[in-house]
């Protein structure tokens, strides 16, 4: 059931709201502009209807304040006031609500109205999702790497903790492809990132597919030993799902990882590193594939074999 956040500093008004709702929605109501304010930022709701006439801070205001803050601003705020003359009206539909209904409602009209806002929120968080994930994978797409990867290396600057950056990628996958076909070879791609994800799924973790057959893993707060045993464990993982490869390559489908584990500073380049963990692939690579290999300014270059 989708949750509903009603603002209002009348308490007769806001149960009005909570009645005409509640058989629909999860509804919450509170009575002043700032217990409204920090609930909306705890999360979780789908719309806002707020009352505009609240002594303090105004809805207009509250209204601003949600549309300003990151973790508030896409939720949509249905206005409800007595200010029924037009400036009003077009005062807080330019400052971002989707709609304004006056008082007195009709309790119909205002069931219309949510139902629709909330239908188009929930499309638009589907929307959202979907263009943040692999459509052949289900984990995230190259477009999430690319903003991810800015915040959690600017976490890692500013927390002073190591952060790992490792490639992955399929070993001989063209001969694979060119032995069973490419849907056999989709198949492969999804197994590999199925398994590989479900060892990187703590919040200080992050899985993408890169392109093609290629993923790239970011590990934010573990030591170089760490994530370089992590990274092995991937690995078998991978091999032992048991997907029989070409004879002529080996038994089974198998992966090489390249990593590098670096506690950054201000100014420090997430490329270079970046670079430097696609050379420990290629070198697992030249070193015979199937193996992770580690590089870290204390370590410097380790391999599993
Ligand atoms: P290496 O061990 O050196 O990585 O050899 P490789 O054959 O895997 O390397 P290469 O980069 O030459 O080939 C990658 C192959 O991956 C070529 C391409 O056909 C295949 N590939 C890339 N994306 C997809 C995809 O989405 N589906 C399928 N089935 N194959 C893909
Ligand atoms: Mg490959
Ligand atoms: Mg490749």
């Amino acid at each position: 059931m989708e949750k509903i956040l009603v603002i209002d500093d009348s308490s007769v008004q806001a149960n009005m709201l909570y009645s005409i709702l509640k058989e629909d929605y999860d509804v919450t109501q509170v009575h002043t502009p700032g217990e409204g304010l920090s609930l909306a930022r705890e999360g979780g709701f789908s719309l806002v209807l707020l009352d505009v006439v609240m002594p303090g801070m105004d809805g207009f205001a509250l209204l601003g304040k949600l549309q300003e803050e990151p973790s508030t601003q896409r939720i949509p705020v249905i206005l409800i006031t007595s200010l029924n003359d037009v400036e009003h009206e077009a005062f807080g539909l330019n400052l971002g609500a989707v709609d304004y209904i006056t008082k007195p409602y009709h309790p119909p009209i205002v069931k219309a109205r949510v139902k629709t806002h909330i239908k188009l929120y929930r499309y638009q968080t589907q929307i959202e999702q979907n263009a943040m994930l692999d459509p052949m994978t289900g984990v995230f797409n190259r477009r999430s790497y690319d903003a991810r990867y800015v915040s959690m290396w600017q976490d890692a600057i500013r927390m002073k903790t190591p952060i790992s950056l490792c490639m992955m990628d399929i070993d001989k996958f063209k001969v694979y492809n060119d032995t069973f076909g490419h849907p056999a070879g989709d198949k492969v791609i999804y197994a590999v990132a199925k398994a590989a994800s479900a060892y990187l799924r703590r919040s200080t973790d992050f899985f993408a597919r890169y392109g093609g057959e290629e993923f790239v893993a970011i590990i934010l707060g573990s030591s170089p030993e760490t994530a370089f045993e992590h990274m092995k464990k991937i690995r078998q993982a991978v091999e032992n799902i048991h997907i029989p490869h070409s004879p002529i390559v080996s038994q089974w489908v198998t992966v090489s990882i390249g990593g590098v584990t670096v506690v950054p500073k201000m100014g420090d380049d997430y490329e270079t590193y970046l670079k430097i963990a696609d050379t420990m692939l290629y070198d697992a690579k030249r070193f015979g594939r199937n193996r992770v290999v580690w590089t870290n300014e204390k370590l410097g270059q380790v391999q599993e074999r």
